[in-house]
């Protein structure tokens, strides 16, 4: 395997002040010790529910949020070691699809200049018309016309502004793309017709995929493994079919058991969770799910689970597997 990205130990901490969130100052521990892998061409899906530091992890890799602690390392460089020079060539390879095509597109750009601009900046090309080419290339490629390139992106549906949104991140010939919620804005209609174009450019362009997503019915048709993650931490990584088939974290199985079955035969348990998600300002101790786990022991407030190999790729952090 060819690893393309490699994240060690990423921590985000966001200072709180004292007041509305905390009775004392401290930290919010968005991501708090994250490590992860991609491989080239492979499609990795982070889930979990709102709040549990999914975003700021992909947001901590492009480095858009700076991280407090941890390493990143691109192609085995590590990038916050980069020079600025070497950190806008890092720009080109790493690309971002957000989830609000509405808010994520300048409005007072036209597509040609949405798509332009970014080319022309990097100096991927030598003449205008090499960027009129490759501008009319993408937009045919996701599914729009060249003549739609005049237009901004407000003339445009919902489907069509993500069409435009990942035109823009191809724009710069990235290998890795971060997906964030890149079809919940959207009609499930459309999400399918969304998430077949990625599969299709995956193929073409070799691409390899962090898909960000609340919703495990999404990530099933996208990604080839699987990280679930929890008030800041990962707690259950595994290939796609061993999470659906076999989730062995309690976390994992609970956030499962809410996705519907379309078999009517096959009869899956729905499991409630108790309590609201702990702050992220004061973890809890232990594992931090140990409040709303129902498999709880004695042991879960005392000491943090390490992550462990319970078979051929599927790790855990959960005291059930010590
Ligand atoms: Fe539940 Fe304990 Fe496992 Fe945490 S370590 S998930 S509290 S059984």
């Amino acid at each position: 395997m060819d690893t393309l990205l490699k994240v060690e130990d990423l921590k985000v901490h966001f200072p709180v002040k004292k007041g509305l969130f905390s009775k004392t100052a401290g930290y919010v521990h968005a991501v708090d010790g994250v490590s992860l892998t991609l491989e080239k061409g492979e499609t990795l899906g982070i889930v979990g529910e709102s709040g549990c530091g999914k975003t700021t992890t992909g947001m901590a890799i492009l480095r858009l949020e700076e991280p407090t602690g941890g390493r990143v390392l691109f192609q085995g460089q590590d990038v916050g070691q980069m020079t600025r020079t070497e950190r806008l060539a890092l720009r080109q390879e790493m690309q971002i699809i957000f989830q609000d095509p509405y808010s994520s597109l300048n409005p007072r750009m036209t597509l040609d200049r949405i798509l332009g601009d970014p080319m022309r900046i990097h100096g991927l090309y030598d003449t205008p018309q090499e960027i009129r080419d490759r501008v009319d290339y993408l937009l045919e490629k996701v599914g729009l016309t060249p003549e739609q390139g005049v237009r901004y992106p407000h003339e445009f549906s919902g489907g069509q502004r993500q069409r435009i949104g990942i035109a823009r991140a191809l724009a710069l010939n990235p290998q890795v793309i971060i997906g964030d919620e890149p079809v919940s804005a959207l009609d499930v209609s459309i999400q399918a017709q969304i998430i077949n174009l990625l599969l299709d450019l995956q193929d073409e362009f070799g691409l390899s995929y962090i898909i960000i997503s609340h919703d495990l019915a999404v990530v099933e048709y996208l990604c080839d493994r699987i990280a679930v993650m929890y008030l800041g931490k990962i707690v259950e990584t595994a290939p796609y079919r061993a999470i659906y088939t076999d989730p062995r974290h309690p976390y994992t199985q609970a956030l499962l058991s809410a996705v519907p079955v379309p078999d009517p035969d096959v009869a899956r348990t729905r499991t409630i969770l108790g309590g609201d998600v702990p702050s992220p300002i004061h973890p809890p101790s232990g594992c931090r799910f140990h409040p709303r786990c129902p498999s709880r022991m004695e042991i879960c407030d005392q000491a943090e689970p390490e992550m462990r190999e319970t078979e051929d790729g599927h790790w855990v952090a959960c005291h059930l597997y010590g």
